[in-house]
């Protein structure tokens, strides 16, 4: 009875989220729909999941047809889609083989688990050691919150996953403890997204993958909100001239369909074996057909191109607008993932933007995250400008 929705007044839904006063039922492009009918600009792209749009005809047509024929299949038998996927994601990285599973936190469980399996089956050592960095976010599971550098994530979840140590991000001096603590792995993002869009500093991070590289010690890069074109290359690390050994995605890689996935080095990958790891639905016919879909249109058409047009026509808004507003202290990020850095509360200007039919974010409590869909147009930028300069007008 206490759980039957017609009676309580008790939400059947876990309070996990602080929910906006927003109910959002359809989208298409770079915008939403909420119950009432009112449209709203969404420059969240479900935080950077749908990178093509809402509803991207590309993605769309292949689901319908993959709606008929085929939902889900075991990972027992072979997947044309997800194979296809595997060798595009291949194609168009460093990487030799992907594993495939259904959010970016078992992303990077999976490569939390490669680096382990790697250093103790492959290397034969007993090292198990991941070192991660300050403000960093990797997941919500217990390894991935034990991985991620910030304790508002751990609190009240303890005792953590043992094997984690955190650096300083994009500190020099910090590099130097690395070898000896013999880690088999560093998880870092190049930019950190949830801890308040944080770029990685070029020399610091070719400093890291040199120490890797000499001390045989793994270099995986989350790549969950970072890939997928989000930055202007179809992955982030692409832009440091660097070669990780494991690539975490999830987010854009389905175009808002559940799905992640891990790519590796050939020789890091062998540690996967049969038996060794696995996923229900990991990489299924349907979500590896948005898969699909989704890379093949990045990947072929001048999306990539588009990014960088509109990043830098985006870019030079915001500086306008950090010209006209002393409380801006600094706009951060590569690409379309960008934060402004303002001295004031981050999540009123977030409040008030969504009363103007726009959808944003924060990332901490100065910190506005935008996230525009990829595909969005020089008319929607100036459209998102305009709103936004309001809403500062009004703070
Ligand atoms: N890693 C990074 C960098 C993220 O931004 C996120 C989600 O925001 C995750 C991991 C976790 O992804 P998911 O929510 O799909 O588990």
């Amino acid at each position: 009875m206490a759980n039957n929705p017609e009676v309580s007044t008790v939400s059947p839904l876990m309070a996990t989220y602080a929910r906006f006063p927003v109910t959002i039922v359809k989208g298409k492009g770079s915008y939403v729909w909420d119950d009432q009918g009112k449209k709203y600009l969404d420059f969240t792209s479900g935080i950077a999941t749908c990178n093509l749009g809402h509803v991207p005809d590309v993605v769309k047509e292949k689901l319908e047809e993959q709606l008929q024929n085929l939902w889900h299949c075991s990972n027992l038998y072979h997947i044309p889609n997800q194979e296809k996927l595997a060798g595009l994601l291949v194609a168009n990285s460093c990487g030799d083989q992907v594993f495939f599973c259904n959010s970016g936190a078992e992303a990077n469980e999976a490569a939390i688990k490669i680096a382990r399996r790697y250093a103790q089956k492959v290397k034969g050592t007993d090292q198990h050691l991941v070192i991660t960095f300050k403000q960093s976010f990797h997941g919500r599971t217990m390894a991935t919150l034990s991985a991620t550098g910030q304790e508002k994530i751990q609190k009240g979840f303890y005792p953590l996953v043992s094997g984690f140590q955190y650096l300083a991000y994009n500190d020099f001096a910090s590099l130097d403890l690395l070898a000896d603590l013999k880690p088999a792995a560093v998880l870092l993002e190049l930019i950190q997204g949830e801890g308040g869009v944080i770029p990685a500093e070029p020399e610091w991070v070719k400093k890291l993958e040199a120490i890797c590289k000499e001390n045989d010690i793994l270099l995986m890069v989350d790549e969950i909100q970072t890939g997928m074109g989000r930055t202007g290359k179809l992955f982030s690390y692409e832009h440091y001239d660097i070669e990780p050994d494991v690539i975490s995605l999830a987010k854009g890689l389905g175009s808002g369909l559940p799905i992640g996935a891990i790519i590796a080095k050939e020789r890091v990958a062998k540690a996967f074996d049969p038996g060794s790891h696995g996923s229900t639905f990991g990489g299924n016919p349907l979500v590896t057909a948005a898969g699909v879909a989704t890379v093949q249109h990045i990947v072929t058409s001048n999306l990539l191109t588009h990014v960088n047009e509109i990043a830098e026509y985006l870019d030079a808004e915001l500086a306008d607008l950090k010209t006209k507003f002393s409380f801006i202290k600094d706009i951060r990020g590569k690409g379309l993932l960008k934060g402004i850095i303002v001295e004031v509360n981050a999540a009123e200007i977030v409040q008030k933007a969504i009363t103007n039919q726009l959808l944003i974010l924060t990332a901490g409590p100065n910190v506005v995250r935008i996230l525009p869909p990829l595909t969005a147009t020089k008319e929607e930028i100036l459209q998102f400008v305009k709103i936004l300069e309001k809403v500062f007008q009004s703070i």
